[in-house]
């Protein structure tokens, strides 16, 4: 094992949807990664798959062997939980070598594998500690260590690092990546950090509200997002939305609002005349303060530097709007400046259809 299906899976709590009718395979070897704002369903779906959560119907399939029917103990899964659940008595060694041991494998097989882990997780020097002498990172690993003695078909990673502090959890996001390229198995991740998803996983699955937005590799979902909804959880600071109208205008099609006029983005090919969304990252926006060939005219609300970049919040057509810029950006507050949308960068959502991209 292990690729893992799920065909339909769905989930009610009392009548309330936590999942809805969810379709998805992760690949064998994969690292994939269920993202989505609190409540949208990422745990629930992670804890139907390991089976400590029994789901309302569908299917869950490992290697094309049903499995919705066996309790956790004979589903081929290891599972990491954002609370670590260490046992607070038993040494660190002995936190590692407790599934081995349930398991019954010899005393010396046992130690052998825990040196083996704890050296690859960098916490040889702490096997005799108990969790209460660790400091947050170093649980971490342990709860993580704990789970990979296991030789599983799947890693199953529930917010992982949320208690980390952000150093702590950028250098964590390394190496589980490179944890995961050792170790050659399915890692299903699930997290609310965007930045995570982008940075380890092989494929990306957006939920909201329990339904799947959209399941692709960091690029698509980046560069192509399905919906409004995946377009502003991925990427930081998020998409801008103008409200504007898609017009013809010979033969052109436009995107028109009050204070912009432009050709739309290709691929545009619905009626003109209906209400559109025109998205473009801060990343996209160009900024001069002279006019140029397809700029707008705006004013400077606030820059932010971030180090090797600004961050710019500019009022266009009484809207504000975002604008990341190299370093330095000398400018003072209600400068007028001129945006330019790059055109290559442009997406056209549909409002009426729940955001979809057009
Ligand atoms: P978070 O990031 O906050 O953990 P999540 O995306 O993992 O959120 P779930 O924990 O899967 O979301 O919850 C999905 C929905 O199901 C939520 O509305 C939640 O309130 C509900 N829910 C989860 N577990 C239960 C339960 N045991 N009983 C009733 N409702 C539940």
């Amino acid at each position: 094992m292990a690729e893992v299906r799920l065909d339909q899976l769905r989930k009610e709590f009392a009548g309330n949807v936590a999942v809805e009718d969810l379709n998805l395979i992760i690949e064998d070897r994969e690292f994939l990664t269920l993202v989505g704002p609190s409540g949208c369903g990422k745990t629930t779906t992670l804890r139907m798959v390991c089976g400590l959560e029994k789901s309302t119907s569908g299917s869950i399939r490992f290697d094309d062997v049903p499995v919705g029917h066996l309790p956790a103990n004979r589903r081929d899964v290891a599972m990491v939980f954002q609370s670590y659940a260490l046992y607070p008595h038993k040494t660190v060694a002995q936190n590692l070598g407790f599934a081995l041991k349930m398991m019954r494998v010899p005393k010396p097989e046992i130690s052998r594998r825990v040196a083996e882990v704890a050296e690859s997780l960098g916490i040889a020097n702490l096997l005799e500690r108990r969790p209460k002498q660790l400091s947050g990172g170093q649980r971490q690993r342990v709860a993580l260590g704990r789970a990979i003695i296991r030789d599983a078909g799947a890693y199953l990673l529930d917010e992982p690092l949320s208690n980390l502090d952000a150093q702590l959890r950028s250098g964590m996001r390394a190496e589980l990546k490179r944890l995961h390229a050792d170790l050659r198995r399915t890692f299903i991740y699930v997290t609310h950090d965007q930045v995570e998803a982008m940075t380890m996983s092989d494929r990306i699955a957006v939920m909201k509200d329990g339904v799947l937005q959209q399941c692709a590799s960091p690029t698509e979902v980046y560069e192509r997002p399905a919906t409004m909804f995946v377009a502003a959880f991925m990427g930081s600071p998020a998409m801008n939305f103008l409200t504007g109208e898609l017009r013809s205008v010979g033969g052109e099609r436009r995107f028109m609002n009050a204070a912009v006029d432009r050709p739309a983005p290709v691929g545009s090919a619905d009626p003109a005349g209906r209400e559109v969304v025109l998205g473009v990252r801060p990343e996209h926006v160009r900024v001069s303060d002279v006019p140029t060939g397809t700029s707008v005219p705006a004013r400077l609300f606030v820059a932010e530097p971030l180090g090797s970049e600004v961050l710019l919040t500019l009022e266009l057509g009484g809207e504000l709007i975002k604008a990341k810029v190299p370093a330095p950006f000398d400018a003072k507050p209600d400068t007028p400046l001129h945006l330019t949308l790059a055109a290559d960068r442009l997406h056209l959502f549909d409002p009426a259809a729940d955001g979809r991209s057009l």
